[in-house]
């Protein structure tokens, strides 16, 4: 009987963990193809608001795997393991070159845009070749490099190397700008703040979704960051109520799905070339 029980339990046991597997197996695949064939990279643009008029005021690109047979994949699933497998400085790389060649390509649409950010990996801060890669990037595509920014979290900059610093000095002559990504969450140090010229700080989704009914640490948080003339973008904002906490605290520019989910390069580029206005669905 015991033997019996032992073997349903494997059985089970397989049945769970055969799929989950194969699933990670398959996502490596697809992304060591993806590497190579840019095409199943794409970009969506999501843009960021100034809450004095609802108008564009930049993007955040983000990164989407598609597969025919898999679909689309979300970064939450493929960033980890593009990390792992020591790929995701090729996917990085495709994500810029297509973010310049796009506000190359439409240069006048694009002019009103502050900038367009881009996320970074820790492994690509840390890479004695990154910025020479970047560069050459930004020369062949002939993109003003004032529009592009890229976005670092705090963890990022916990153990900072020489080749962080080489990369950053690099960047910022070049005229790109920093952004300090997902604040409010993790360590949130003072030292981090004060340690690199960022251009905004983004409040973390979490920080918003909590500010309705408690605003107690978004009000210190913000409280601390106008002190320091920093500028903000509050992540994640998903109804008018948050929208209203927000303004309230005096941040001036928000991102989230209230406005516009993240949205093909075609209605962007819609966006740019009318108004630049959103009006939320109310
Ligand atoms: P992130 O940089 O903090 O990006 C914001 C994430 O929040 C995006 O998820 C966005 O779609 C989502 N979001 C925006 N507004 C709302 C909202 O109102 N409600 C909710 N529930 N979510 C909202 P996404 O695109 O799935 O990306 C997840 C994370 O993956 C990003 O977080 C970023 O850390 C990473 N990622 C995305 N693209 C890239 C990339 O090109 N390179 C690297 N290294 N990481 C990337
Ligand atoms: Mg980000
Ligand atoms: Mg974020
Ligand atoms: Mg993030």
């Amino acid at each position: 009987e015991i033997k019996e029980r032992r073997r349903l339990s494997v059985i089970i046991f397989n049945q769970k963990l055969v799929p989950l597997r194969q699933r990670k197996l398959d996502v490596l695949s697809v992304l060591r193809r993806a590497v190579v064939q840019e095409s199943m990279v794409k970009v969506l643009y999501q843009p960021i608001i100034a809450t004095k008029d609802n108008r564009i005021i930049a993007a955040e690109a983000l990164m989407r795997i598609e597969d025919d047979r898999l679909g689309m994949i979300s970064p939450g699933e493929f960033i980890p393991a593009a990390e792992m497998a020591g790929l995701i400085s090729p996917l990085t790389e495709i994500i810029i070159r297509k973010v310049s060649t796009f506000l190359k390509n439409h240069e006048q649409q694009a002019s009103h845009l502050s900038h367009i950010s881009i996320n970074i990996s820790a492994d690509d801060l840390h890479s004695a070749e990154f910025a020479r890669r970047i560069l050459d990037i930004i020369e062949q595509t002939k993109v003003d490099a004032g529009k592009l920014s890229f976005e670092v979290t705090e963890s990022m900059l916990l153990s900072p190397s020489d080749s962080v610093h080489k990369n950053w000095n690099a960047f910022t002559e070049r005229g790109i700008h920093f952004l300090l990504d997902d604040f409010g969450t993790g360590y949130s140090n003072l030292t981090t703040l004060v340690s690199k010229p960022f251009d905004f700080v983004k409040l973390d989704r979490s920080l918003v979704s909590n500010a309705t009914n408690n605003y107690e640490l978004l009000s210190l948080i913000t409280g601390m960051l106008k002190h320091l003339g920093l500028s903000m973008v509050a992540e994640g904002v998903e109804t008018k109520e948050q929208l209203e906490v927000v303004m309230r605290e005096g941040i001036q520019f928000v991102q989230g799905y209230y406005f516009s989910k993240p949205v093909s390069e075609e209605q962007f580029l819609r966006w740019l070339s009318g108004s630049m206005c959103i009006i939320p669905k109310a």
